[in-house]
């Protein structure tokens, strides 16, 4: 449905200009959730912001492809991509505030959205977005409808993010972060909601998240992103049962563990490295326990490993 290709996109800083993704390569099939994950600063957002046509102003595509059902999304116009955006692949942020407009009732909000992408009129949409309210699970749906963002609780601007995603039926919902804002009980509702509307409308997820226990439950595919690139691309039972990439097994080992009730059993030492400042070599190196000395000199290519994943690592060439 959806093919990245070697993506480039590149930000203009006081120093010139910088790569902040660096030829990312991915596929979302049809019907499926993605999990795109990797620490902050390792290109998730500004990878689902491409897909978007929602780059701020000092940030321009470089280089690469991005395939929706065939076409160049990269190519297209700003007009083109208005007419995708919301219709066929929609997106929710971490923090709704600021994607809902303060100034405009919830209502008034998806009902732009319906009619500027559908054939109904203004009742029409005002009935749907009542009924989109009430699929999301708002109580009170025809007066909430009414109302204005600051009116609601954290949890339920992020139902109506949710509806107002939903509400052209988009085949591809983008969610950053979707629930990192939330408390945890919030958290697994929307997760939960999030799950029940792809089986009901057969829609594809890309979820990005820092949050890998979001990903074991919600994904059937993980793109771990580093320094920005992907360096592990895996079904998501082999990337927690034998993750590949010495990165991963670090983010791996940094989920909290319940049964010691220690916090962290492992994090991983050392920080991403800064866009334009790029080691000539492997980008983890600096913080890698296998580094050897060709990895400090080479950068490696994404490898096929033999069941599938996908590693940015030298120990699988
Ligand atoms: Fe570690 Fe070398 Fe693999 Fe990079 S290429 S992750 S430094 S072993
Ligand atoms: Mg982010």
């Amino acid at each position: 449905m959806l093919e990245i290709k070697n993506l480039q996109t590149r930000f203009r800083t006081d120093n010139g200009e910088i790569t902040v993704l660096d030829g990312v390569s991915f596929q979302i099939n049809k019907g499926e959730t993605i999990g795109v994950v990797g620490e902050s600063g390792c290109g998730k957002s500004v990878t689902s912001l491409s897909i978007m046509g929602l780059l701020p102003r000092t940030a321009r595509i470089t280089g690469g492809e991005i395939l929706y059902n065939g076409e160049n999304l990269v190519a297209f116009s700003k007009d083109q991509m208005r007419k995708v955006r919301g219709k066929e692949i929609a997106m929710i942020f971490q923090e709704p505030m600021t994607s809902l407009n303060p100034v405009y009732t919830i209502g008034a909000q998806i009902m732009e959205l319906v009619l500027n992408h559908t054939s109904m009129n203004k009742k029409q949409a005002k009935e749907h977005a009542i009924q989109m309210l009430k699929l999301v699970g708002i109580p009170r749906a025809e007066e909430i409808v009414d109302e204005y963002p600051h009116q609601l609780s954290g949890g339920m601007r992020q139902r109506v993010m949710i509806a107002m995603a939903m509400s052209c039926s988009p085949s591809l919902l983008v969610a950053d972060e979707p629930t990192t804002a939330l408390d945890v009980t919030i958290q697994a509702q929307i997760l939960d909601l999030m799950r029940e509307l792809q089986q009901k409308s057969e829609m594809t997820i890309m979820l990005i998240t820092h949050d890998l226990g979001v990903v074991a439950e919600m994904c059937d595919r993980v793109v771990v992103m580093y320094a920005g690139q992907v360096v592990e691309e895996a079904e998501v039972e082999k990337l927690f049962a034998t993750p590949k990439h010495p990165y991963t097994v670090g983010l791996l080992g940094s989920i909290p563990d319940m049964d010691t009730e220690q916090e962290y059993l492992f994090t991983i030492g050392g920080t991403v490295p800064s866009p334009g400042q790029m080691p000539p070599g492997c980008r983890f190196a600096e913080r890698c326990q296998k580094a050897m000395d060709k990895c400090y000199e080479q950068a490696p290519p994404l490898f096929d490993v033999n069941d599938g994943t996908k590693s940015r690592c030298w120990l699988y060439e």
